[in-house]
């Protein structure tokens, strides 16, 4: 599937659930918490369909996202379906990590994602000291994700990744024992910045971290950073090399870089059944409303190539975006 735009879309981010035992206050206010109805999530034979057709139009990669994904019971299971589905090439899951080391059945659950054949794991840290991750989540869970990238480490993920979502006046300090920790664990640590996604307040001045200046301040204590442009894994991201040690940092720069979207190749299925062609966009369509209806593996598959040409040329976070959704609600 190619869009008006020339980007060509084989990778799908499925979220399973809006729900988190997390509060981010970036991504879901403490003020806003009212979940989707039962009756309004999309079941995992829905979801395992709309992949089914996703891959015969080409979509290849799937990331499956929540709120936190490991919280809606079967995810595991779910997992091996989607690894399963002919076509798919790749699936990974976005976590805040504080589940990865709690056992069923003997087993980690990131054993158990493993087992479905799930390749990669991106694994939300956004701090080493437990108050301020507290701060920043509004629980008490560092902790449990610790031992949770431990689990994942031990299940044998191919790769790991360590997102951290830059904030002023807070990730400055954190950035050479996040650097330090993800060097030691082997892991692939990448610095986001902060998206008006959930609420507009998170970009106020004193809030807003550019990746240059994360950068920067990461050159500090490693030295030269050295840029590669050809290293890719599925997103945004850019890559850079340590000079001295080799290890390799990305930085996902949604606001400032103005090329972030010109390689987009994503759609975004929320736990609710509405196909999104863009995170930073109103855009969103009734796929449940449609599956519901009855409709045809056809019809299902006109529905995506539909959406497809709807999506926008780039995100509208630089232009007065108004959010309309919670992250948690769509799924990052
Ligand atoms: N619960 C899982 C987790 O925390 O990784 C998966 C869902 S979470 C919405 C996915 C990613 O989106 C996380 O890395 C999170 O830090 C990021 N995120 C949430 N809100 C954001 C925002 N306003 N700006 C930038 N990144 C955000
Ligand atoms: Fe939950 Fe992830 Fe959102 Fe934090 S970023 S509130 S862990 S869904």
């Amino acid at each position: 599937m190619e869009d008006l735009f020339g980007h060509h879309i084989s990778y799908l981010r499925v979220s399973v659930t809006d729900r988190c035992n997390e509060r981010c206050r970036y991504c879901m206010p403490e003020e806003e918490q009212a979940w989707f109805p039962k009756d309004e999530t999309m079941t995992y034979e829905e979801m395992a369909r709309v992949v089914r057709v996703g891959a015969t139009l080409g979509i290849k990669r799937i990331r499956v996202t929540g709120g936190e994904p490991l919280t809606r019971p079967g995810i595991a299971d779910f997992c091996g379906v989607l690894t399963q589905t002919p076509g798919i090439e790749s699936v990974g899951i976005s976590t805040n990590g504080t589940l990865l080391a709690k056992t069923e059945g003997g087993l980690t659950l990131a054993e158990k994602l493993v087992r479905a054949g799930v390749r990669t794991a991106n694994i939300s840290l956004d701090s080493l000291d437990r108050a301020v991750y507290q701060r920043t989540t509004s629980r008490d869970l560092l902790p449990r994700v610790l031992e949770g990238i431990d689990a994942a480490i031990q299940a044998g993920f191919d790769s790991i990744r360590l997102n951290c979502v830059l904030m002023k006046n807070q990730t400055e300090r954190e950035l050479p024992a996040l650097v330090d920790y993800a060097a030691q664990k082997n892991a692939l640590l990448r610095f986001i910045e902060l998206m008006p996604v959930s609420t507009q307040e998170v970009l106020r001045e004193d809030n807003f971290l550019p990746v240059a200046t994360a950068k920067k301040l990461v050159e500090q204590t490693t030295g030269p950073l050295i840029e590669e442009p050809d290293f890719k894994t599925n997103g945004p991201a850019v890559y850079h090399r340590v000079s001295s040690t080799g290890q390799r940092i990305g930085f996902i720069g949604a606001m400032t870089n103005l090329h972030f979207c010109e390689t987009c190749n994503k759609l975004r299925l929320t736990s609710d059944g509405k196909l999104r062609p863009c995170l930073g966009s109103y855009l969103e369509f009734d796929l449940r409303a449609v599956l519901r209806a009855g409709c045809s593996d056809a019809e299902l598959a006109a529905f995506f190539q539909n959406v497809v040409a709807r999506k926008p040329k780039e995100h509208d976070f630089r232009h007065n975006y108004q959010p309309n959704r919670r992250m948690i609600a769509i799924g990052g």
